[in-house]
C-alpha cells in the first residue's frame, strides 16, 4: 500500500481529499457518491475523519476498509485519543494495519460535547497528539501525519508554544502536517516558515474548503479560530441573498487562494468536502489538477 509520502514525492502539486464518516445509510450513499466521482480525477490520498462532531467511530473503520479494498484511491485514517485507553488505541491502529491502512492522521481530538471543555484524558490514554504519533510509529510501518494551526491551536497560549509541540510532534514521527483552515495565503505561509525556521523539514500543507454558501463561510471562520478578512467579507456577503451568485465568487476566491499557494510550491492542496465532490472537482479542474482523461 502506497504512502502518503510517497504519493507527494511528484514534480507538480497533487490535491487530496477529505471526508467524515457516514452516520446512516442515506449519508452513506452521498458519501460513496462522492468518493466514485473524485477518485477518477485521481487524488493523492482520501482520508476519512474519526470521531469528530459526533460521527461513528465504528464508520471510519468500516468505510476507510471499503476504500481501501474497493477503490483504486491511497487511504489515510484519522484517529484520536479521546477517550480511547491504549490497549483500545492499539486494537484500532491493529484494524488500520489489518484492512490495508498504512497512513494514519494522529490527533489528540477535543473533549466530546464541548471542544472547549476541559481536555480530561482516559486514566490509561494518551495526553497529546506527540504520543499518538510514538504509539503509531512502534506498531508498523506507517506514514503519519498531525494537525497544524496557521492561527495557533485555540488552546496555546501563544504562537511560539504552538510551533514549539507542533514541531515535537513531527519529531516524534510524524511525516508532514496538514493545515487548519484559514483566508490569506500568508497565513498558511508564516505557519510553514515558523515549522522551516525550527530546521524541522516535515511537509506542511494547507487545508482548503471551497466557499460555497454562507454556511461555509461561517463554518470556515469556526473552524479556522480566526475572524474572516474584510476583503473576503466584502466580496461574499453582498451576495449572501444570491446564491448562484455567492457560489460563483466563493469558488473564485477559493481558486485564486489555490493558486496563491502553488506558486508557493505547496505540494498538495487538502480539500474539507464534508462530503460532497461538486466544489472540489471544479476548483481542481480550474487549477489543472486532473489528469487530461478524467
Ligand atoms: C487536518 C485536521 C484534521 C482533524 N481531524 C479530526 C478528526 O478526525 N477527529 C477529531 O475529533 N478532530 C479532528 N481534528 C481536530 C483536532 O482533533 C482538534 O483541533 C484538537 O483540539 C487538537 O488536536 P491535536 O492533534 O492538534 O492536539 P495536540 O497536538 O495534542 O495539541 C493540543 C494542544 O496542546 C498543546 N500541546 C501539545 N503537546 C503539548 C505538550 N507536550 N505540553 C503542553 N502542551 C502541549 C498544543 O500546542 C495544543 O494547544 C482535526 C484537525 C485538523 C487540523
Amino acid at each position: 500500500m502506497t504512502s502518503v509520502v510517497e504519493r507527494l514525492q511528484g514534480d507538480g502539486p497533487v490535491f487530496s481529499i477529505e471526508f467524515f464518516p457516514p452516520r446512516d445509510t442515506a449519508d452513506e450513499a452521498v458519501l460513496w457518491k462522492s468518493i466514485r466521482e473524485l477518485e477518477p480525477l485521481d487524488p493523492a490520498y482520501m482520508s476519512i475523519t474519526y470521531g469528530a462532531g459526533g460521527s461513528s467511530r465504528d464508520g471510519t473503520i468500516r468505510s476507510i476498509a471499503r476504500v481501501a479494498t474497493e477503490t483504486t484511491l491511497v487511504p489515510m485514517a484519522h484517529l484520536t485519543a479521546v477517550n480511547h485507553s491504549v490497549a483500545e488505541l492499539r486494537n484500532v491502529i491493529g484494524w488500520y494495519a489489518a484492512v490495508g491502512v498504512r497512513n494514519i492522521l494522529a490527533l489528540r481530538g477535543d473533549p466530546p460535547g464541548d471542544v472547549y471543555g476541559d481536555w480530561v484524558p482516559h486514566p490509561n490514554g494518551l495526553n497529546y497528539a506527540e504520543e499518538l504519533v510514538e504509539l503509531v510509529r512502534s506498531l508498523g510501518d506507517f506514514c503519519v501525519g498531525v494537525s497544524a494551526f496557521p492561527y495557533g491551536h485555540p488552546r496555546s497560549a501563544n504562537l511560539e508554544a504552538d510551533t514549539e509541540y507542533l514541531v515535537r510532534k513531527l519529531r516524534a514521527g510524524a511525516d508532514f502536517a496538514i493545515a487548519q483552515l484559514f483566508f490569506e495565503p500568508e497565513d498558511f505561509l508564516r505557519l510553514r516558515d515558523r515549522v522551516a525556521a525550527t530546521g524541522c523539514e516535515a511537509l506542511v500543507i494547507p487545508g482548503i474548503m471551497p466557499l460555497t454558501t454562507l454556511r461555509t463561510l461561517h463554518t470556515s471562520i469556526k473552524l479556522s479560530g480566526a475572524p474572516a478578512p474584510r476583503r473576503l467579507l466584502d466580496r461574499l456577503e453582498p451576495l449572501a441573498d444570491d446564491p448562484k451568485a455567492f457560489r460563483a465568487a466563493g469558488i473564485d476566491a477559493v481558486t485564486e487562494l489555490c493558486e496563491r499557494l502553488i506558486a508557493e510550491g505547496v505540494p498538495d492542496l487538502h480539500f474539507y468536502t464534508f462530503n460532497r465532490s461538486k466544489a472540489t472537482r471544479e476548483v481542481v479542474s480550474r487549477l489543472g489538477l486532473v489528469p487530461a482523461r478524467a
